[in-house]
Formats: structure tokens, C-alpha cells, sequence
């Protein structure tokens, strides 16, 4: 007899996106352009509140163009959080820039504005910073652009898990020079793959549009001055967006409601916390996250495998990049050498199933099966 499956977090589809998959279906529209394609641009910058965006083949993409766009290359410094998914940092590689990797803060598991401002003083040519909101969390935005500020430097905010989440009101994704987006299948709204670019500043997301579809210069004879990419967002795609972002603020309640409930059912428990939120924000909580208290005898991967021996998925927190192999030369700067605080958090932590289609009853098994295995 087979246990329900519950996912970590998959696609949820509604109905709205067929319906404009359809459309572009019946108007021929079956391109990387077309009407969907602006629509979804539109829509996601009336709802997160910026005046300009880019949709892209996927958040990676939306990075790269980013680093393209602000002019980072060969041997420039880019602050990047060490807690954070590769493909945070795996752009400023593909630019030959170099990564520094920054640690975490305790409040919000976070890039630390601290750590960040000792980075500055070790290398002050950086030429950019990328702040992440991790598992959907705002970080510490005043602070870390206060840094970028006094250096002169720009933020590119990686909101890819973020979509939604507020800051002080204000959208993640929004603040820095270029924020960008991420609609993967895992994402809290997908279009199976893809991204967005956004900002304040037209020449930039007209930059990175011309970049995403192989920097063609306007004349009738395919002439190129820059290399470009196929990073542009197929009108196919845009249009499972468009019906997805129609029940962006529905998924947010729903993974906010799975946050409370784990937080509620482990309140009891000095041995659970779950993942800190912004007191300055309103998070999307697209994975929630427990940390288990320093010398209990229950691992992260105890609790793995006992929710995987029960047909459930869960996963590891992001291991640190300063500890990946294939960045083992990069440097790490931390606020002080005596604690290494994404690490802590990478050894004592796991993300919790956090699908929106998980029903009452499935969220009673996960949390049963995790108080069992701590008595
Ligand atoms: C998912 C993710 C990305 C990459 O987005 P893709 O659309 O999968 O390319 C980048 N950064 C973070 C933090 C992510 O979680």
C-alpha cells in the first residue's frame, strides 16, 4: 500500500493558463514574442510596482543579462550570499568576473550588511552586490544598500524565490537597480521555465531585450556590434505566467498558512525553530524551513528520512557556495571568525514540504511524523 505522496512545492495550475496557452495557440503566436509576452511584462509590473521588465528564458538568464548590462567582466568583484542556490553566482563565472562570498546574517539567514561592509573594506574596486531573499524572506534592504551606497555600487536584488514578498510595503525585487525573477517549476508561480528582469530604468530593460534576442541591431541586414543571447521568454510560456499571476496573492496566503501551522504545531518544542522572518517584511514563505537546536540528537537527515520513508519529500538547505568544490578558491567573508553562521545553518537545518495543495490532513502526517521522531 502506497502513502500519499506530498511534494516540497510543484506546479499549480488553474484553468486561466490553458486558456491564454490556447490563445496563442489559435493566433499563431507560437514564438519567443508576441501579445503574451507583453501582457505578462505589464501585469508583473503593475503588481510588484516597477516601471520597466524584461521576460527572459529563466532567472539565470535574467542574472546574466544583469551583469552584462552593468558592465561586469573580466576579473570585477561581485558580493554574492554564500547561502544561497548556485545559480545565484553561476553568472558572474560565465562573465569571468569573480565571486566573494558573503556569510549569512541570524535574522533573516540573509547576505550580512556587517560581513558585507568588512568585504567592501577588503575589496573596495567591487564593482556589484546581489542580495537574495532566501526561502521567500526580505533581507536586511535598508542596510545592505546603505553599504552599496557608500561604495557607489549597484544592487542587483536575486528575488527569484521572493515573488510577492514585501519589504517595509515594497516589493523584493524592486529596490535594487535590477531585480529579477524566477518562474521554474518549483517556483511559487511557474511557467514550467523562465524569468523576468525588472527596473526603474528603461535603458536597462531595453538593453536587456535587444541582449535576449541576439542583439540585433535595428537594420534590415542582420548586422551585430555586441554578442548576444537567446534568452527570450517564448509568448507560449508568458502566457502560463499571465494565467498563474492571477492567483499570486492566493499561493502567497496559502504558503503563509503553511508557515503557521509548522510554526504552531512545533511552538511546543525548544527543539524546532523554523526559519526566521523579517520583522520589516511580509514574507511569501516559499519553503518553510526548521533549524533543530544545537546538541539534540536528531540530524536534518534523520528528519529526511523519515518523511522519505513515509512518501514525503523535503530537502536539504542550500549547501553554503564557499563550501562547494567547484568554488573551493573563492574567498568568504564573515562578521566575525569565530562563527560561520550559513554553515550552522546548512548543518541543523532542512525545508519542510511546503505545496499549496498539501490538505489539512497531509500537513497533520508531516508534522506527526516529525514530533514522533523528537520524543
Ligand atoms: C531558482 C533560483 C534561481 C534560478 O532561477 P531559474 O529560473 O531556475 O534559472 C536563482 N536564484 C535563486 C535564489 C533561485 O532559487
Amino acid at each position: 500500500m502506497d502513502k500519499k505522496r506530498i511534494y516540497l512545492s510543484c506546479p499549480t495550475m488553474h484553468g486561466d493558463e490553458q486558456r491564454f496557452v490556447q490563445e496563442a495557440f489559435d493566433t499563431n503566436w507560437v514564438a519567443p514574442l508576441g501579445p503574451n509576452v507583453n501582457a505578462f511584462e505589464k501585469e508583473m509590473t503593475e503588481y510588484v510596482g516597477v516601471s520597466h521588465a524584461s521576460a527572459l528564458s529563466a532567472g539565470t538568464a535574467a542574472i546574466h543579462l544583469a551583469l552584462r548590462v552593468l558592465g561586469i567582466g573580466e576579473g570585477d568583484v561581485v558580493f554574492v550570499p554564500s547561502l544561497t542556490f548556485s545559480a545565484t553566482c553561476n553568472p558572474v563565472v560565465y562573465e569571468k568576473a569573480v565571486p566573494v562570498f558573503i556569510d549569512s546574517e541570524r535574522d533573516t539567514w540573509n547576505m550580512s550588511p556587517e560581513a558585507l561592509a568588512k568585504a567592501f573594506q577588503k575589496y573596495p574596486d567591487a564593482k556589484a552586490v546581489i542580495a537574495v531573499h532566501l526561502y521567500g524572506t526580505p533581507a536586511k534592504l535598508d542596510e545592505l544598500l546603505a553599504v552599496c551606497k557608500e561604495y557607489n555600487v549597484p544592487l542587483i536584488e536575486d528575488a527569484a524565490e521572493s515573488l510577492g514578498s514585501t519589504y517595509k510595503g515594497k516589493h523584493t525585487g524592486t529596490f535594487g537597480k535590477i531585480g529579477i525573477y524566477s518562474f521554474n517549476g518549483n517556483k511559487i508561480i511557474t511557467t514550467s521555465g523562465g524569468g523576468m528582469l525588472v527596473s526603474e530604468e528603461e535603458e536597462i530593460t531595453k538593453q536587456t531585450t535587444f541582449l535576449a534576442t541576439q542583439a540585433r541591431d535595428p537594420a534590415r541586414h542582420y548586422q551585430h556590434s555586441q554578442i548576444g543571447f537567446n534568452y527570450r521568454m517564448s509568448n507560449v510560456t508568458a502566457g502560463i505566467g499571465r494565467g498563474q499571476l492571477l492567483h499570486m496573492e492566493e499561493h502567497k496566503a496559502l504558503k503563509q498558512a503553511i508557515y503557521r501551522k509548522y510554526k504552531e504545531a512545533f511552538s511546543d518544542m525548544p527543539q524546532i525553530a523554523m526559519n526566521p522572518l523579517n520583522t520589516c517584511g511580509d514574507a511569501n514563505n516559499w519553503l518553510s524551513c526548521m533549524t533543530i537546536a544545537q546538541g539534540c540528537r536528531i540530524t536534518p537527515d534523520m528528519v529526511m528520512d523519515a518523511l522519505a520513508e513515509e512518501n514525503i519529500e523535503s530537502r536539504p538547505i542550500w549547501k553554503p557556495l564557499h563550501l562547494q568544490p567547484v568554488f573551493a578558491d573563492c574567498d568568504f567573508v564573515r562578521e566575525n571568525e569565530a562563527e560561520c553562521v550559513s554553515e550552522d545553518i546548512f548543518n541543523r537545518g532542512l525545508c519542510l514540504p511546503s505545496d499549496i495543495k498539501n490538505t489539512d490532513e497531509d500537513m497533520e502526517r508531516i508534522i506527526r511524523i516529525i514530533r514522533n521522531l523528537f520524543q
